[in-house]
């Protein structure tokens, strides 16, 4: 199937051939035609599979033949600043051919740049729940004219504590409108929520992601935390990794990698989401020109980026979450070319790694000849068990005081 044969805008066919989508993903093929004859879809899909685009292409569609200027007719809630960042951004490209405007709302920040969007007039407005019932309630914002409603990420969006708002949000909605609801998972509580939002939904489901390229070679490098650094130097001496892109968990630590390759004269800069959308222009430009032999970037910011014939990429700390070694990795050995993935792992990520492995079914070759070795010590069960046990501890704790702040500050 390709993309014109799903009725889609000629502008929005237009704009996706930019991207280089050659055909639409699984979910796409999916979702778009149901969307498009106005049917609630109620979806099993994750980030990674094309999710966005196949909500945000037809609701598209719906609202170019709509011309409904200035009324905010489509909301997008989703639980993360990033995930906003991410949907509104693709919105913005799918739109570029046509004049319907989106705008994203987040908290921790201050609300003045927002709500100035916001006067402006958009149609789409993608929200995380706390600023939107925020701003709502300070009057910037009515729901009356919403046609559109997704409910994206849904189960972690019950997970980081959102139901009550969630609720709220719904009361603010008109009843005749159409739904689509996305979850990763569909256990019990989600499905019940889902019944209170959809109407004789159509139910769709795509895979993860799970196969890595076959032209992508994969290395795995054990050492222990304090080694990081030398053995990140030690892997760049082979000048044949003429460009590497480096994916770094959290953005100070991005900061941190890039001044520390800087203090040895290798040329890297960090695309992360506190950089501006000019300076993460300039890194990628810099990169893509290889005047930078390093690009250093967090998955969030990641995302999108297309780099042609790039070679190398190594994963500085291991992701906890598995589809999301399988997408860095994707980045190289695009389209045929050959692609070296190198990651390298301290002991608590052990389990990462054997999850990654058992993802995608095969053991990722282990470097034995190198300086830093740390040697592998899989967890026992009753570790496992308390590592989970404390990762659990430690994320509720932070949704939990989270909520508290964004509840005072309202
Ligand atoms: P998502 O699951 O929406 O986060 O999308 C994951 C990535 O896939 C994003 O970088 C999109 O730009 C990209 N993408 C979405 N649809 C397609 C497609 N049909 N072909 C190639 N890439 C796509």
């Amino acid at each position: 199937m390709r993309f014109e044969d799903l009725n889609l805008h000629s502008s929005l066919l237009k704009a996706v051939k930019d991207q280089n989508y050659t055909q639409p993903t699984a979910i796409q093929k999916k979702a778009i035609p149901l969307v498009l004859k106005r049917n609630d879809v109620l979806g099993s899909a994750q980030t990674g599979t094309g999710k966005t685009a196949a909500f945000a292409l037809p609701i598209l569609h719906h609202l170019i033949s709509e011309r409904t200027n200035n009324k905010i007719r489509a909301l997008v809630v989703t639980p993360t600043r990033e995930l906003a960042i991410q949907i509104g951004e693709n919105f913005t490209v799918y739109s570029k051919y046509n004049s319907v405007r989106n705008t994203v709302i987040f908290g921790g920040v201050k609300q003045e740049a927002q709500t100035n969007k916001l006067a402006k007039g958009v149609e789409i407005l993608i929200a995380t729940p706390g600023r939107l019932l925020d701003l709502i309630g300070q009057g910037f914002i009515s729901l009356k004219d919403i046609g559109y409603f997704v409910l994206d990420e849904a189960d972690r969006m019950l997970d980081m504590g959102f139901i009550h708002d969630i609720r709220k949000i719904l009361n603010q909605l008109p009843k005749e409108r159409q739904s689509l609801f996305f979850s990763a998972t569909m256990p019990k509580n989600i499905i019940d929520l889902s019944s209170q939002i959809l109407k004789h939904p159509k139910r769709i489901s795509v895979d993860p992601v799970s196969s890595t390229a076959e032209t992508i070679k994969q290395y795995i490098y054990y050492t222990n935390k304090s080694s990081k650094k030398d053995l990140l130097l030690y892997i760049l001496k082979d000048q044949s990794i003429n460009q590497l892109l480096l994916f770094s968990r959290t953005k100070h630590g991005a900061d941190r990698i890039v001044k520390n390759l800087r203090k040895k004269n290798i040329q890297a800069s960090a695309i992360h989401g506190d950089k501006s959308q000019n300076q993460r222009q300039k890194a990628l430009k810099s990169f893509k020109d290889s005047q930078i032999r390093v690009l250093v970037a967090t998955d969030i910011a990641a995302r999108g980026i297309d780099i042609d014939k790039l070679s190398f990429v190594l994963n500085y700390d291991i992701p906890n979450e598995s589809e999301t070694y399988v997408h860095r990795i994707g980045r190289c050995g695009r389209a045929g070319e050959n692609g070296v993935a190198i990651s390298i792992c301290e002991p608590e990520e052990n389990i990462y790694a054997k999850s990654i492995e058992k993802l995608i079914q095969q053991k990722i070759e282990t470097v034995q000849n190198h300086p830093f070795l740390q040697t592998e010590k899989p967890m026992n069960l009753q570790q496992k068990k308390e590592f989970e046990k404390e990762k659990q501890r430690k994320r509720q704790e932070f949704f939990a005081n989270r909520n508290k702040k964004r509840k005072k500050s309202r």
